[in-house]
């Protein structure tokens, strides 16, 4: 069994919890209530197509709010994968997401961090395509410029959510 440290960063109300929620509980909540300073959970996967490798991640979910920023070091610091989320229904919130990602490439200094970059709550566009703020080429290319794994996903939906921890799991076991 192979054990990773996976820290998820991203604005406020993004869904990080939604989304690790989704991965560990298969369960979604509408009210949920935002982190307080970080959360730690774990699950374990089976790689797919190789059900004899099982990965374990520990996962810490950090709050998004801007006082809490100064903790987020201690979480990503030792980390062997970052899920940075935006919400594709607020374009301010993939520019917070970029700017997770260039303090990553900078404080981290191991190579091997898997960053992930996520969009969350494609369910909204599905409803309504006037909703979507972030088009997906461009969050794409963003990814592809800086190295980054890119997919969207609905923690409300469950809609990739175990693809990108699979994709995750996959790349970590490769390294
Ligand atoms: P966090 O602050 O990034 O941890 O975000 P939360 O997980 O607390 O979610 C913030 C809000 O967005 C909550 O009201 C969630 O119910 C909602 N939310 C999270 N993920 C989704 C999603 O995939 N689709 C929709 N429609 N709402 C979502
Ligand atoms: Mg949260």
């Amino acid at each position: 069994m192979l054990q990773f440290k996976l820290v998820l960063l991203g604005d406020s109300s993004v869904g990080k919890s939604s989304i690790v929620n989704r991965f560990v509980k298969d369960s979604f909540d509408e009210f949920r209530e935002s982190t307080i300073g970080a959360a730690f959970l774990s699950q374990t996967i089976a790689l797919q197509g190789q059900p004899d490798v099982s990965v374990k991640f520990e996962i810490w979910d950090t709050a998004g709010q801007e006082r809490y920023k100064s903790l987020a070091p201690m979480y990503y610091r030792n980390a062997n994968a970052a899920l940075v989320v935006y919400d594709i229904t607020q374009a301010g919130s993939l520019e917070k997401a970029q700017a997770w990602v260039t303090e990553l490439k900078e404080k981290v200094d191991d190579d091997s961090l898997v960053i992930y970059l996520v969009g969350n709550k494609v369910d909204l566009a599905e409803a309504d395509q006037e909703v979507c703020a972030v088009p997906t080429p461009e969050a794409q290319q963003y990814a592809d410029d800086n190295g980054l794994l890119f997919g969207e996903v609905s923690a409300k939906t469950g809609q990739g959510v175990q693809d990108t921890f699979q994709a995750i799991g996959q790349k970590l076991y490769d390294l």
